[in-house]
C-alpha cells in the first residue's frame, strides 16, 4: 500500500485530496488543527476502504509535524507521498498588519512546508526508496491582490523552496514539485457545520480562458500525477488556473 501525507486536509482542497488519494488505495495521514473537520476526512477515507490517520496539530509548530510524522511511520509506514497544502491567509490593511500577523503567514505557510518536508525526508532517506513531494503554491505568487503579504510572500517562497529541496533532496531520489492553484472553488469540500455557498458568478467563471472557475479535483488530478508519473519533473512549479493568469486585461 502506498501512503501519502497531507497536511491541512480537513477541509477544502485538503479535504479532496484525502479522498481522491483514498480512493486511488493509498493510505492516507493528515494533520489539521479542527477536530470536527479531521473526523470527518477519516470517516470518508474509511468509506472508501482506504486506511487513514488523524492528528490533531498545527503545522507552525514543528513538534506537532515530528510528532505527526513518527506516528505515520509507525501506524502506517513511511510516506511515498507528502502534500504541503495547509495554508491561511490573512487580509489586512499593509499599513496596520502587525509583526504577529505577518509571521503567523509566513510560519504556517512556508515555515509548515519546510518543516514537514524536512521530516518526510528524513524518513524517506532512512527507507532509501524515493519519494515524491507537492507544495501548493498559489498564483498569488506571482500576482497579487493589495492587503495580502504575508501570504503573497509566503507563495512565493514555496515556489523558491521547491526548486531548493529539488536540488538537495536529489541524491535521495526524492522529487520535489509545486502546484500554483488560481481561483479553486471549495464550497462544496467544507466540513458539515461550515457549509458555505459557491461565491463566483456568471462574469467570474467568464474571466477564466477555460470558461469555469476551478475544482479542488483539478489539483488532485495533477497531484497524482506528480506523484506517480512525473519521473523526469523536479524543482517545477505547475500553474493550475483556467488560464487566468496569461489572460492580458486592458482597462478600455
Ligand atoms: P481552506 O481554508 O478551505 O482549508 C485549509 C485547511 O488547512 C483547513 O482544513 C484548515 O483547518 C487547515 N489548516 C489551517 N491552518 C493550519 C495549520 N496551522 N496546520 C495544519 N492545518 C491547517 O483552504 P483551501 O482553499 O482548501 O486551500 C488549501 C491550499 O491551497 C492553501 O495552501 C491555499 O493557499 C492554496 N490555494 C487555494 C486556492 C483557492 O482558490 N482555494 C488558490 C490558490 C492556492
Amino acid at each position: 500500500m502506498k501512503i501519502v501525507a497531507i497536511t491541512g486536509a480537513g477541509q477544502g482542497i485538503g479535504r479532496a485530496l484525502a479522498w481522491h488519494f483514498a480512493e486511488a488505495g493509498y493510505g492516507v495521514s493528515f494533520i489539521d488543527p479542527d477536530n470536527e473537520a479531521g473526523r470527518e476526512v477519516l470517516a470518508g477515507i474509511g468509506a472508501r476502504k482506504a486506511q487513514g490517520l488523524f492528528q490533531r496539530g498545527d503545522v507552525a509548530k514543528p513538534k506537532d509535524i515530528s510528532g505527526w510524522m513518527a506516528r505515520t511511520v509507525k501506524e502506517l509506514g513511511v510516506p511515498d507521498v507528502l502534500i504541503n497544502n495547509a495554508g491561511i491567509v490573512i487580509r489586512k490593511d499593509v499599513l496596520k498588519l502587525t509583526p504577529a500577523e505577518f509571521q503567523k503567514v509566513i510560519n504556517t505557510n512556508l515555515g509548515g512546508a519546510f518543516f514537514a518536508s524536512q521530516a518526510a525526508a528524513r524518513v524517506m532517506a532512512k527507507r532509501g526508496e524515493g519519494g515524491a513531494i507537492i507544495n501548493i503554491a498559489s498564483t498569488r505568487a506571482f500576482m497579487s491582490e493589495p492587503d495580502t503579504e504575508g501570504y503573497t510572500a509566503s507563495k512565493g517562497g514555496i515556489v523558491a523552496l521547491t526548486h531548493g529541496l529539488a536540488i538537495s533532496l536529489a541524491p535521495y531520489r526524492i522529487r520535489v514539485n509545486a502546484i500554483s492553484p488560481g481561483w479553486i472553488e471549495v464550497s462544496d469540500w467544507k466540513k458539515s457545520s461550515q457549509a458555505v455557498k459557491p461565491k463566483h458568478s456568471r462574469a467570474d467563471r467568464a474571466q477564466h480562458p477555460v470558461g469555469r472557475v476551478g475544482t479542488p479535483q483539478d489539483i488532485a488530478e495533477a497531484c497524482q500525477f506528480l506523484a506517480e508519473k512525473a519521473g523526469f519533473m523536479t524543482g517545477q512549479n505547475i500553474t493550475i488556473d483556467g488560464g487566468m493568469s496569461v489572460k492580458m486585461i486592458y482597462a478600455e
